[in-house]
């Protein structure tokens, strides 16, 4: 027998409907690449996201064609989340930190027909427009004002605010088939070509409601949500969807990712929860430190995208009352996978306990479902201790990757992460390591990420990076590389003492290198296999 209730399709545009509607004065506050701040209302996004995908449909874009963003976080890539995907085409939105190449590559590769750039970027446009033939136009997202008038685009050229006062406003959003596609996004790809996962309007919405909850991310009509990850990586993990679900009022960065200009931003509108990568988070905190000052309105910041030091936990928790929430997910996973929350009778647990629990990337969102698994594909328990390959399934997850020349990446319906973990029998999942980075010694498996969270631990240590260095008779030993914090006279003998009794004795690295800085990737994560291509020979030459 059939249930007896409506079936609507989940849309995305449905989330702008609702917010329109419900939350319609709730604020979005933008800082502008033209330097100032901008506040509207969702009311606001809401007519003009209609106006843009008139304007779309002016430009000829069809339903299923990938239109491309490179922009910060802000109103105007906001109304073009709901006026690309609302209307039936492809939201692809492009890493700006990418190489000249790598987007030449990405914007054939998705056939983008329109891109849509902020001002910023003018001079990176330049560079590949004339490498590149799908883009039929391209938009400065800007107003008559501030646009430059020399540049190489000639006449495909448009300007994001004539579009916006040429079109009117009353568009009906098209009731299109949920298993749509709605956006695109790349892998970071660190070896080859990056993969695009096409995410659906139904992953989507099952995604958004999902990564809202109280033990995901978290997510009320009472927050103020400062996405400081990009709307350019995992659609800024899915918060500008979660905001427009949930009512709650948005502040976007816009260029401006450094410690003071956040701080200031979180002050002034009262930010009572933000979103980044550790890096990001280094700046703020190291900004608050030197100021003496803490956070008036802040209290929770959701960690992820890399392993969160304990080190940087304990700086917020304690040293600024802003609880910590860390995550783990991936681009695959549209992205949240697993958040770390506390189950009741860990609550009142020891702080030392909790802190290592914070550690964790935590469990999984419903929706969700992991294991970890053997070399032969064997599952493996959840004892806290075994450690194997993580798999995940789930309704977003993706199932193959888009273009079609890829195998597809699912081993008996699941979707291999590349991650190794650990899972405690409360369900709590630790990545060990990326498995490209897991350093193998005499057979044995070190996790570079634990070694790095003990090293983040020193006073003296600004950043810690754990590699995998060949060894002639253990095959890999551990090499840290160190950026001291500035005065340091720390030195190698004292760090490594530093690791007795907090790691067991084979998993101390056999050196430590101090540098200047250690290379970061498009996604803000260090880029391990250039150190490793960099040091990777340190124990074969130091013989
Ligand atoms: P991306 O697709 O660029 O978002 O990268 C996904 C990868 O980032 C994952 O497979 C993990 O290796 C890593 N990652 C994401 N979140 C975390 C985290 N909280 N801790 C450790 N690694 C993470």
């Amino acid at each position: 027998m059939q249930g007896l209730m409506m079936q609507q399709p989940l849309l995305v545009a449905s989330l702008l409907k609702h917010a329109e509607r419900h939350h319609s004065t709730q604020e979005i506050v933008s800082r502008r690449v033209e330097g100032d701040i901008h506040r509207y209302r969702y009311v606001d996004l809401a007519q003009r996201a209609r106006r843009m995908a008139n304007a779309l449909a002016s430009l000829a874009v069809a339903p299923g064609e990938r239109v491309g963003t490179l922009a910060w976080n802000g109103y105007r890539h906001m109304e073009l989340y709901f006026a690309v995907s609302g209307s039936g085409a492809v939201l692809h939105t492009l890493n700006p930190r990418l190489h000249a190449d790598q987007l030449v590559y990405l914007i054939e590769h998705a056939q983008d027909r329109v891109i849509f750039f902020d001002l910023t970027f003018l001079p990176l446009i330049e560079s590949v427009a004339s490498r590149v033939t799908s883009p039929k136009f391209y938009v400065a997202m800007t107003d008559r004002a501030h646009m430059p008038r020399n540049h190489g685009l000639g006449s495909r050229l448009l300007r994001y605010e004539d579009l916006i006062e040429g079109h009117r406003a009353d568009f009906e959003w098209p009731l299109l088939d949920e298993n749509s596609a709605s956006s695109l996004c790349y892998t970071s790809g660190t070896t080859g070509n990056p993969k695009g996962v096409l995410y659906s309007h139904r992953s989507t919405l099952l995604h958004t409601y999902a990564a809202a909850l109280p033990d995901s991310l978290n997510c009320s009509a009472r927050d103020t949500i400062l996405p400081v990850v990009p709307m350019f990586h995992v659609n800024a993990w899915g918060l500008p969807y979660i905001a427009c679900m949930v009512g709650a009022k948005l502040v976007f960065p816009g260029p401006a990712l450094d410690g003071k200009s956040l701080y200031e931003l979180i002050e002034q509108e009262q930010v009572t929860l933000s979103a980044g990568v550790p890096t990001v988070w280094q700046g703020l905190l190291a900004h608050a430190g030197s100021q003496n000052s803490s956070f008036s309105s802040m209290r929770r910041t959701i960690i992820g995208g890399a392993p969160c030091p304990t080190a940087m936990t304990a700086a917020f928790q304690k040293g600024h009352q802003v609880d910590v929430l860390h995550a783990w997910g991936m681009t695959e996973l549209s992205p949240v996978g697993t958040v770390c929350s506390f189950k009741a009778h860990q609550v009142a647990l020891p702080e030392a306990q909790r802190y290592a629990l914070q550690a964790r990337q935590g469990r999984s969102v419903f929706g969700i479902d992991m294991k970890i698994v053997d070399a032969a594909g064997k599952e493996l328990p959840w004892d806290g201790y075994a450690s194997g390959d993580l798999h995940v399934r789930g309704h977003w997850v993706t199932s193959e990757y888009f273009g079609g020349e890829h195998d597809t990446p699912l081993h008996d319906g699941w979707f291999p992460t590349g991650d190794v973990s650990k899972i405690d029998p409360d369900g709590f999942m630790q990545i060990v390591d990326r498995s490209k980075d897991v350093i193998k010694s005499g057979g044995e498996w070190i996790s570079s990420a634990d070694i790095e969270n003990v090293a983040c631990l020193h006073p003296d240590v600004a950043t810690a990076v754990c590699i995998a260095a060949r060894h002639p008779k253990w095959d890999e030993r551990p090499l840290l590389l160190v950026v001291k914090r500035a005065g340091s006279t720390l030195g190698m003998e004292d760090l490594l003492n530093f690791f007795d009794g907090r790691v067991a004795k084979w998993w101390k690295p056999d050196a430590v290198l101090f540098v200047d800085a250690v290379p970061i990737g498009a996604t803000g994560k260090v880029l391990k296999n250039q150190l490793r291509e960099q040091y990777g020979d340190h124990y074969l030459q130091a013989r």
